[in-house]
């Protein structure tokens, strides 16, 4: 490397664990992996876990959890940020050494009645400077640390999506970045830690814009260079509507629990405000060639839960067999209360299966009928189908299925042809309709004579037998 080789690419994703992984952090985490990657850089996961009364392990767990789901792998960390107050404080110390913070002894009342009173006057405010040049000592009693700003200039930045952002110094004041319990402030630990992981690129939530100008103070205070801001906008659901935790499926889990392959997710998350010439389909080594930052859309990101629809069924349409069956089990097992095992059966079903439902949950519930044994009956569809007039075509096939030694969709067909040319004005749908219903107990299935080899001679038989039963008296 050469003196002016810029210096290789890292970014972070410095989630706070409160929670479950949010479906705009997983973008913004899916962002700052995919421009590493892109550019052969590092990944670096920060918990942001200062706020000790809302972080916690499990959110920690879920949040990492999440991201292994999605396909989103990191070069270094997870690292605590609780575990670097040490290195927040040396700060604070070099900033007071240095001149650019002094210590501060008004009272949280003091500051809270100047407020009002500058307030009440039309005026905004800010902090007063009140003991901005008193050179108080570290003996000065209970006292917080502020940042010294300088009194105007612009603390401003070229957003890599946004563009030319900032804001002049007066407006933000001298700000506190130690409490007076000791404690380092939340700007100053993430600046100190990007800064310490040599983070080139902050690629964050647009809800950070507003905090940029007093951070890139801070890097200019400890005399180092911002790095490169890049502030994705906030996804919003479709009509522009804020996302809301009631209505829409915001966390990462909920989204694996309702059926979508992490693949279909990935896609549908990279797509949201980043375009890349009309193509749609990305698999994970596509997101890692083509992501820019440049093209990602300042104005709008929608998340249109139609396309991640399209986007499953593209994706359950790609699985290989085994990999299909192992993903559709659990969900079978939650639908049917029972323990599914992978058999020849599931992996055909599956097959017939593949194109008839938008998500894994969806597949598997119309799939029931093949592991339980217990027929949930439509009541209507039995009504309908099951009439005394079928009962002696019905038996017929009862019948000549029984005596089939070889089961198969050809040797199935032959029976219907035969009952049917026994009994003359029977229609094919007239005698499939009411064999589905014994089968499955409603009226959506597979072709029929498919339906029948996937389930086997001997359950066929035993549920036309039911069915059989089920017809009243004419
Ligand atoms: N911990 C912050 C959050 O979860 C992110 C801070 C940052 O990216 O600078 O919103």
């Amino acid at each position: 490397m050469t003196d002016s080789d810029p210096p290789a690419i890292r970014t972070r994703f410095a989630p706070s664990p409160s929670g479950f992984l949010h479906l705009g952090s997983a973008r913004t985490a899916l962002f700052n992996w995919a421009y590493a990657r892109r550019h052969g850089g590092k990944l670096v996961i920060r918990i942001e876990d200062t706020d000790v009364e809302r972080s916690t392990l499990e959110s920690e767990k879920a949040v990492l959890e999440g991201l292994e789901w999605l396909g989103i792998d990191w070069d270094e960390g997870p690292l605590r940020q609780s575990e670097r107050s040490e290195r927040h404080l040396a700060a604070v110390e070099r900033l007071l050494s240095t001149g650019h913070a002094y210590r501060c002894r008004c009272t949280r009342i003091e500051l809270e009645e100047r407020r009002t009173q500058t307030i009440a006057a039309g005026r905004k405010w800010t902090y007063d400077g009140l003991c901005r040049d008193l050179e108080l000592g570290d003996d000065c009693g209970p006292h917080t640390v502020r940042l010294r700003l300088p009194e105007h200039g612009e603390l401003g930045w070229d957003d890599a999506v946004y563009g030319p952002s900032g804001q002049d110094a007066s407006e933000i004041g001298d700000r506190i970045i130690r409490r007076s319990d000791g404690l380092p402030l939340y700007h100053l630990a993430v600046v100190v830690d990007d800064l310490e992981m040599g983070i080139t690129h902050v690629i964050r939530g647009a809800d950070h814009h507003p905090n940029t100008p007093l951070q890139i103070a801070l890097y200019r205070a400890l005399d180092a260079d911002p790095p490169t801001f890049a502030h994705v906008p906030l996804i919003v659901g479709s009509g522009g509507k804020k996302l809301s935790k009631r209505r829409d499926s915001v966390s990462i889990q909920d989204f694996e629990r309702d059926g979508i392959l992490p693949d279909a997710l990935r896609n549908w998350l990279i797509r949201i405000g980043w375009s890349c010439g009309d193509q749609e389909i990305f698999s994970a080594d596509e997101i890692c060639a083509s992501f820019d930052l440049a093209a990602v859309n300042r104005s709008s990101a929608q998340a249109d839960a139609e396309k991640l629809a399209w986007l499953n069924q593209h994706y359950i349409k790609e699985l290989p067999n085994a990999e299909f069956v192992a993903a559709l089990m659990p969900f079978l097992s939650q639908v049917t209360s029972q323990a599914v095992t992978p058999s020849d059966g599931l992996s055909q079903l599956v097959e017939l299966q593949r194109e008839r439902g938008k998500t894994l949950v969806e597949i598997a519930r119309l799939s029931r009928w093949f592991v339980n044994d217990t027929i949930d009956y439509e009541e209507k569809a039995v009504t309908k189908h099951l009439k005394p007039a079928i009962g002696p075509p019905l038996r017929d096939l009862h019948d000549a299925l029984a005596k089939l030694s070889n089961w198969s969709e050809e040797s199935v067909k032959s029976c219907f042809d035969a009952v049917l040319a026994q009994h003359e004005d029977l229609k094919m749908g007239k005698l499939a309709q009411p064999v589905r219903v014994a089968l499955t107990g409603g009226t959506v299935s597979p072709g029929i004579f498919e339906t029948l080899a996937v389930l086997g001679q001997a359950r066929s038989i035993a549920r036309v037998e039911a069915a059989l039963d089920l017809i009243p008296p004419a």
